[in-house]
């Protein structure tokens, strides 16, 4: 579907006429050239592979001068299981419209994440878990993420655990506090310590 989408695609900004031209193919190029992605289709060119699920859908009421007004929101996560995902919400009046509405918004969300081994208990140096302790936030929900020694699995609440395993970790321990109940906090809160693992420049960016 997504092929199907960029065949008839009209790129609206300098980025999208690049990507469409073949002059940038590499997704960790434009991450490091700073550009900010505004089409999905840059994403459905650049990682063909991404795959999404829906990780919560919520009716969200709100009262207005024209009576009550309801609407869906939805909660999206995107991943290629291979250190790229995104997340995204979406609201609409129809249930798959808020679905399309979020994967679009995960797809703009689309983040490198850095995977390594820094499990003291493993050592080994494949990319199975995460190189150091990260944090993340949103609201009132905080969480660590922890290397883990190769087989144990990832050791996290149900939305945390999908996320991670979107971006094709298979080991890490967690550890979270506030009110991991609120789905979308806790689906951001995730987002942000995964998106962390480039924000702090290890020991091990200097070795080999
Ligand atoms: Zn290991």
């Amino acid at each position: 579907m997504s092929r199907f989408n960029s065949q008839e695609w009209i790129p609206r900004t300098s980025l999208g006429k690049m990507v469409l031209e073949g002059q940038l193919t590499s997704l960790i190029e434009i991450f490091n050239q700073g550009y900010k992605i505004q089409e999905p289709e840059i994403i459905d060119t650049l990682i063909p592979d991404l795959q999404q699920e829906v990780l919560d859908i919520n009716l969200v009421q709100k009262q207005t001068d024209a009576g009550e007004k309801s609407r869906f929101k939805a909660l999206v996560v995107v991943g290629n299981y291979d250190g790229l995902f995104g997340l995204g919400v979406g609201k609409a009046k129809q249930v798959r419209a808020a679905i399309q509405k979020a994967t679009v918004d995960a797809k703009l969300n689309v983040t490198p994440v850095k995977r390594g081994c820094g499990s003291w208990e493993c050592g080994c140096r494949d990319p199975h878990s995460i190189p150091f302790l990260v944090v993340g936030k949103c609201g009132s929900v905080r969480i660590q993420l922890l290397p883990g020694p190769r087989g144990l699995g990832v050791v996290a609440g149900e939305v945390a655990k999908k996320i991670i395993s979107f971006v094709g970790i298979k080991d890490c321990w967690s550890k979270s506090y506030g009110s991991t109940r609120t789905v979308p906090s806790f689906a951001f809160a995730t987002y942000d310590a995964l998106k962390n693992t480039y924000r702090i420049v290890s020991p091990t960016d200097w070795q080999g």
